[in-house]
Order: C-alpha cells, then structure tokens, then sequence
C-alpha cells in the first residue's frame, strides 16, 4: 500500500474515481447490513423516485492527513445528524447516525492511499447521499433507497492564497420561509443553477440570497453560510430558519469564542446595515474551502466595498481561517470530538 502517485498541490475540485465505496440497500422497511464495493455504477429503474422527483439529500465533509501521519475527520457526527434531519425533512428512511460514521470510517480505510499527504494543502473529500430508488410515478415517496459514499482527493481550494471575491445579490431566491432551505436537499442545487450560471455570467463568484419574504434580510450563497466581523473584531453571523446550518460556521463559533476571545453574535443580518459599513469583513464558510474572504458586494450595481479590501483576507478572518483548519490538520488542539481520528 502507498500513497497514489498525483500531483496532488495541483489538483482541482472535481471528481476523480477512487477504488472503493460504500452501498447500503433499504428495502421491505430496513437497511441491509451495506458494503465496500468496487463497482462505481448505480443501476436504476427508469422510473426511480429521485429520477422523476428529486428524491435525494447529501452530505460532505473531509478526510485530512494530519502532520503526525494520522487519518481524521472533522465532527463526522454532525453531518450523520444532519443527514436524519435531511432524510426526515423528504420522507426519507434515516440511516442510523452510528452507522454513517462507521460507514464513513470504512470507506476511507479503504481508500487510504488515496488520502493527499500532509502539506500539500489537498484532502480526501467524502461524499455520502441517499436516494429513492425504486418506481415512483404517482407522487409519493420511495418504498426503496440507496444510501452510498463515494470519496475523490480534490486540491487545496485556493492555489497562492485566499484572494477575497465579489458577489452579487441575487434577483432569485433560494429558500422559501417553512421551505427546504434548511435541509441539504438536490433540489435546493437543481433549482440555484441558473442563479449561478447568471451570476458567472456577469462575473460574480457568487449569489447572496435575500429572504424571499421581505427581502432586506440576509440568507446564505447557494452552498455557504456567511459570517461578518465588525470594527471590534467581533462576529456576527445570520440567523435564520431556511438557510443550511454549517458545520463549519457553527464550528467558526466557538473557533472565535474559544481562541480568539471574540464576541459572536447570531441574530438577523440586514442588507441595509452591510451597506451602512457594520462591518469590516465577511467571508463564506462550508466545508470546501473553510472561509472564502469576500472583498465586495454588488447591490444591484451599488458596491459594498470591505475594509478588508480585494488583496487578501481581513485579519480576523485570517486568525478564524488558520485556527480552524490548525485543529483540522492536528497543529492545534481542538475541543473535545471534533478531530475524528480513522486511521
Ligand atoms: C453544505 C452547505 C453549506 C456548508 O455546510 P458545511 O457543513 O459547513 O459544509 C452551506 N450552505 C449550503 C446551502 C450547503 O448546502
């Protein structure tokens, strides 16, 4: 066993097939016992409840190699939970919590070399998702489910450094209020495609959603909660019921508690504010990239300028940036259950 041979520091975020994933059938009421397979193809009925109606939630989250040569990953736990409260949100079957990291633990020891070394700012992102499987065609859920992880390496996010990007407000909406916002659902990607298509069409990296209701609150991007930091160097971050709870911006919390001293905040963020300069700097926060720095906001062309400024990331959110992924890497010491080790 060795390591793969890539040139893992140049990498992108894409796929890349690895060796082994896991597969667990649910049929006739439970799950069967689930297995490491080589086989990468799905074979599905025509008429496959995701296939005519989007059946199908997801997870993601990282397998990293720490600088003692150990195998973890970040608060597995949090994304079993999430992954019940998606299933329970689509009238899905729950894969039992334990299970998922037990499952999640298998199939990275089972794709171990394909785990990017320590240093090359590359990691192993794990991919569990669950989907009704068998024919659908009046409007009802699935009798039958495949609850799979695949794992592909991908690169480090930003190659050089973080450079802080714009965004725009976006003229659609992602999340209705009482909606499937909160849920990490396909259908709230399926729907936000053209929003982005458009926004990279005129040259944003990416769309901040307003509440559809009001619209003077903010919500989210299409796949990243927002966190901002005021003259104080305190953060605040949105609240809301239909946007996806993080689990990096709720690890960022207590990031910015526990080590950095700071005062956290989580209420109602009003565009109106952003604009008034509450805040010095913002960044987008998800598993991906940890923090991405956002340098401006496009308000209908009005600009929303940061302090922070286009060149690199703002302090604060530099600090939250290093301390976070320190304790993913294993240079810093993290709370309690948070560092997975798998291998
Ligand atoms: C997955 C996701 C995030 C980020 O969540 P993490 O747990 O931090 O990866 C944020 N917003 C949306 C809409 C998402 O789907």
């Amino acid at each position: 066993m060795a390591t793969k041979n890539i040139d893992w520091a140049n990498i992108g975020f894409g796929y890349m097939k690895t060796d082994y994933r896991y597969v667990s059938n649910y049929k006739d009421g439970k799950w069967d016992d689930g297995v490491i397979t080589a086989d990468d193809k799905v074979v599905l009925s025509e008429c496959a409840g995701v296939l005519q109606y989007a059946q199908t939630c997801f997870e993601g989250l990282k397998a990293y190699r720490t600088e003692d040569g150990k195998v973890v990953c970040f608060r597995p736990d949090l994304n079993a939970e999430r992954m019940v409260n998606s299933a329970k949100r689509l009238e899905m079957p729950v894969f039992p919590e334990d299970r998922f990291v037990k499952a999640v633990e298998e199939v990275v020891k089972a794709n171990i070399d394909w785990v990017p070394p320590y240093g090359t700012g590359a990691t192993l992102y794990i991919r569990p998702y669950m989907f009704g499987s068998n024919p659908v065609i009046g409007v009802k859920p699935a009798d039958e489910y495949q609850f799979r992880i695949f794992v592909t390496p991908v690169g480090p996010y930003f190659k050089g450094g973080a450079k802080p990007i714009v965004i725009k407000v976006s003229d659609f909406d992602r999340a209705a209020p009482h909606g499937t916002g909160h849920v990490k659902a396909g259908l709230n990607y399926a729907m936000s495609l053209h929003a982005i298509v458009t926004a990279h069409e005129e040259g944003f990296a990416e769309n901040i959603y307003l509440d559809p209701a009001t619209r003077t609150k903010i919500e989210e991007t299409g796949g990243a909660n927002l966190i901002f930091v005021d003259r104080e160097g305190n953060l605040t971050i949105q609240k809301s019921d239909s946007i996806l709870p993080s689990i990096t911006r709720r690890s960022l919390h207590i990031v910015a508690e526990k080590y950095l001293g700071a005062k956290v905040t989580e209420r109602e963020v009003l565009l109106s504010e952003v604009e008034d300069g509450a805040f010095v700097e913002c960044g987008l926060c998800g598993t991906a990239a940890v923090i991405s720095p956002v340098g401006k906001i496009n308000d209908h062309g009005k600009e929303i300028c940061f302090e922070s400024g286009m060149e690199e990331m703002g302090p604060v959110t530099k600090k939250l940036y290093d301390t976070l992924t320190g304790i993913q890497m294993g240079r810093i010491e993290g709370p309690e259950g948070w560092v997975h080790v798998i291998e």
